[in-house]
């Protein structure tokens, strides 16, 4: 009997965890269609798989705070997907600067195949994570590099040779420029994923935009489904060759934005 009972316990559990992934699997869909993006089921399997694989690595490393999974799938892969809208030709080459445990740069990959990635954090854990979950996902697509962006930044085969740079919750927009801007080429964008405070950081940045050559960025405006937040993304469009003096040295873009 009491077998019996554990037994219907399991199936109904089971049953109900199979009903939250069709769920989550419907919405998901739906909510990518309205930003103009489609997905294989293995593309969506994938997408799941990281969250899993995400979820086992953080009760080791510190990767993520988000514990529930529909919020998972909405604050991570949802908005990391948001800049879908900037791969405009196949074979892009991204990088995603301080990417912890793979965000935007690992749900982009499995979305957009033929783009290269270079993936960087300076936290050596977090990046053999990040390299065994590309593994594990099959994205021959992926480069991971553990070290600092200030040193990659100054690198040949680095250095102007990226058409888009992301970066999300990795610094203020200040010291973001400097990082990013020297990795991409003239007329690339760098992309940066913020809340609402953008607004206080973009009155801050006006000499920083302006000692990096590059454009005033282009707003783009989004709520997350469920009043699960507001975020902005900017773009900026870099205008001519960055100076060789940036970035400055190993922390300094922190300690003393432009
Ligand atoms: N982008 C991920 C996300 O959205 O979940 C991780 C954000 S985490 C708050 C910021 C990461 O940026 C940290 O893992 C940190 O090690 C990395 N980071 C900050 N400054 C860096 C630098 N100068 N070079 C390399 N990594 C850096």
């Amino acid at each position: 009997m009491m077998f019996y009972f554990e037994r219907r316990r399991l199936i109904e559990s089971l049953a109900g965890t199979l009903r939250g992934m069709l769920a989550m699997h419907e919405s998901f869909k739906g909510w990518m269609e309205e930003v103009g993006v489609s997905m294989t089921e293995e593309q969506f399997s994938k997408l799941a798989k990281y969250l899993q694989l995400l979820k086992e690595k953080n009760e080791e490393l510190n990767l993520t705070r988000i514990t529930d999974n529909r919020e998972a799938w909405i604050k991570h892969i949802l908005d990391s997907l948001m800049a879908a809208p900037f791969f405009e030709k196949p074979g892009m080459r991204v990088v995603d600067i301080g990417t912890g445990g793979g965000l935007p740069g690992i749900p982009l990959a499995i979305m957009f195949p033929s783009a290269k990635f270079t993936l960087i954090d300076s936290t050596e854990k977090k990046m053999a994570a990040v390299a065994e979950f590309c593994h594990k996902l099959n994205l021959p697509n992926v480069h991971c590099i553990a070290g600092r962006i200030e040193a990659l930044a100054h690198e040949p085969g680095h250095r102007e040779d990226y058409d888009l740079a992301l970066a999300r919750a990795v610094a203020p927009l200040r010291t973001l420029l400097e990082l990013a801007i020297p990795l991409i080429h003239p007329y690339g964008y760098v992309v940066t994923y913020k809340g609402p405070e953008y607004i206080s950081e973009l009155a801050l940045a006006g000499n920083t935009i302006e000692k990096l050559r590059c454009e005033a960025p282009r707003v783009f405006r989004y709520s997350l489904p469920e009043e699960m937040g507001e975020r902005t993304l900017l773009r900026f469009t870099k205008k001519t060759v960055t100076s060789d003096i940036y970035p400055r040295r190993d922390g300094i873009p922190t300690k003393r934005p432009l």
